[in-house]
């Protein structure tokens, strides 16, 4: 997903475009607005975090991009390619490095397994819409 804050700072593209450039396909792809719910919803394994409220009230800020991704390895090559959850500890030249100014407005999510994956795939898209 890409988050609200790089979504209004007009980084979709550049953002697309190193994913891509990274070797990974795009399968489905879409932009659309989380209500507080529906991020309280995907977020929900946070629920009991401190910063729960913050991320759901910044997740539904504004419109994110939804994507499904697929490469050989792609959990773990994705989350190299994002970098850090903190973009100041983000390695140089990944997209949170690149586009992002902080652990809340970090501008990418991340699925952290093949099993979440799934389940966050499904959450956005229907099978009518993947390729
Ligand atoms: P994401 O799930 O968004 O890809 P992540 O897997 O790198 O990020 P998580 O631990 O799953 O990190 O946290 C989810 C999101 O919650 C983070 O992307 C960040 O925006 C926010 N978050 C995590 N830790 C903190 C923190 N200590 N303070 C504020 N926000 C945080
Ligand atoms: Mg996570």
């Amino acid at each position: 997903m890409i988050k609200p804050d790089a979504v209004a700072n007009g980084h979709i593209g550049a953002i697309l475009d190193k994913i891509t450039k990274s070797g990974f396909k795009i399968v489905a792809l879409k932009l659309i607005a989380l209500s507080e719910e529906k991020a309280g919803e995907f977020y929900s394994v946070h629920k009991e975090r401190g910063f729960y409220k913050d991320l759901v009230a910044f997740m539904s800020s504004g419109p994110v991009v939804a994507a499904i991704l697929e490469k050989d390895n792609a959990i773990e090559d994705y989350r190299k390619l994002i970098g850090a959850t903190d973009p100041a500890k983000a390695e140089p030249g990944t997209i949170r490095n690149l586009f992002a100014k902080s652990i809340d407005a970090n501008a990418v999510h991340g699925s952290d397994s093949d099993e979440n994956a799934e389940i966050e795939g499904n959450f956005f898209f229907s099978a009518f819409e993947r390729v």
